[in-house]
């Protein structure tokens, strides 16, 4: 077995040790971060790691495939919808893959037994190592005194005895080693995983219930302001301050359309169709969600992007846009539209729900 293993690379005090313990012994390391772009562990992090560590870092996104996971989890959820044995196993399979393209022997993780409730006591480490295909090619060296040897360990490639033997949620033994060893920059613990927290769990359940193949541009969406489902099934963003305001704006095309107020006021981002139903929800959560001194008295007036295409769905959006091929508007390339602050309804009971409360834990394992 060749002296080169790849290291998966979070950005946190772990996985950098876990590098460091192999750099210690001579072997080559091949850095791995894999990244989701809706906001886990700290991609900076990584390659600032990387760097003082003096070892290459290939970045790879997981990929829409991963929405499968989150979808339906073979060993089930975590205390939000973190799916962490079946995540485990899918960035361990890309790893093998990436381990086999650059010829290295093993995967080191800076995983250590019993930190995570979900992922990393016994049971779940080796069923996350026999489903990924690595069995005996795992190596945990931050807890591998406590665990079975693996192959590199049995070969004599990794000296086991200078491996440690940690267990346990504290990180006090890896703080003191890493100032030690001078490695720094690393993030939190606390930093963690979006799919842990309850009211971004709360955004996903609503996403997976409404929408059959979501793509990681919904899940990017799910970072960015407050969530509202209507009873047709359309969802509407609203943005929280102004730099989201601009963000939601940046993401209107391709089915989603954004109304951005010319007055003091949340964008929104209607994902879906653009339907006069949809319209005029987003504008009440508009008008509801603004303060009253800030609300023009009489005409609201609006940048609209993209522009709608008139009677492309069956006539809903003719007298949404100006006038036709307009590109005037909200910073990029909106058209004008405006509507007599007395037309605006305010949402009917039950017509829209806010689904950015935390969801019930919907298994837990
Ligand atoms: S906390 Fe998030 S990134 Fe980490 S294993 Fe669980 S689901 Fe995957």
């Amino acid at each position: 077995m060749e002296k080169k293993c790849v290291a998966l690379m979070s950005g946190g005090v772990d996985s950098a040790l876990a590098a460091k313990l192999m750099l210690d012994q001579g072997i080559e390391v091949y850095g791995l971060y894999l990244s989701m772009s809706w906001g886990c562990c700290e991609k900076e992090k990584a390659q600032a790691s990387a760097q003082q560590l003096g070892i290459p870092l290939m970045v790879l996104g997981v990929g829409d495939a991963y929405l499968d996971v989150i979808r339906s989890p073979k060993y089930g959820y975590g205390s939000g919808m973190n799916p962490c044995v079946d995540c485990r196993i899918y960035m361990f399979r890309i790893a093998k893959r990436y381990m086999e393209e650059v010829g290295a022997g093993f995967i080191v993780t800076g995983e250590v037994l019993g930190q995570r409730p979900m992922s990393q006591r016994r049971q779940p480490l080796e069923t996350i190592e026999a489903d990924s295909g690595l069995e005996g090619l795992l190596l945990r060296p931050l807890s591998a005194q406590r665990l079975e040897p693996t192959l590199p360990e049995r070969l004599g490639v990794v000296d086991r005895a200078r491996l440690l033997g940690l267990e346990g949620r504290g990180r006090h033994e890896q703080i003191a080693r890493a100032r030690t060893e001078g490695i720094t920059g690393y993030s939190t613990p606390a930093g963690g995983c979006l799919l842990t927290d309850g009211h971004f769990a709360a955004k996903t359940k609503d996403l997976f219930a409404h929408v059959e193949r979501p793509t990681t541009k919904d899940m990017e969406l799910l970072t960015l302001g407050r969530h509202f489902r209507t009873r047709g099934g359309t969802k509407i963003i609203l943005g929280r301050n102004e730099l989201e305001n601009l963000m939601l704006e940046g993401h209107a095309q391709d089915g989603y359309t954004c109304l951005r107020p010319k007055f003091a006021a949340p964008s929104a981002l209607i994902a879906g169709t653009w339907t006069e139903d949809a319209r005029g929800l987003a504008v009440s959560l508009i008008v509801q969600h603004t303060k009253p001194e800030k609300l023009p008295a009489a005409t609201l007036e609006f940048w609209v992007t993209p522009p709608p295409v008139a009677a492309a769905n069956g006539g809903a959006a003719t007298d949404a846009a100006g006038p036709s091929g307009q590109r005037t508007g909200g910073g990029v390339n909106g058209s004008p539209w405006s509507v007599d602050r007395a037309a605006v309804r305010m949402a009917a009971d039950g017509a829209v729900t806010d689904v950015t409360q935390p969801a019930e834990a919907p298994v837990s394992t």
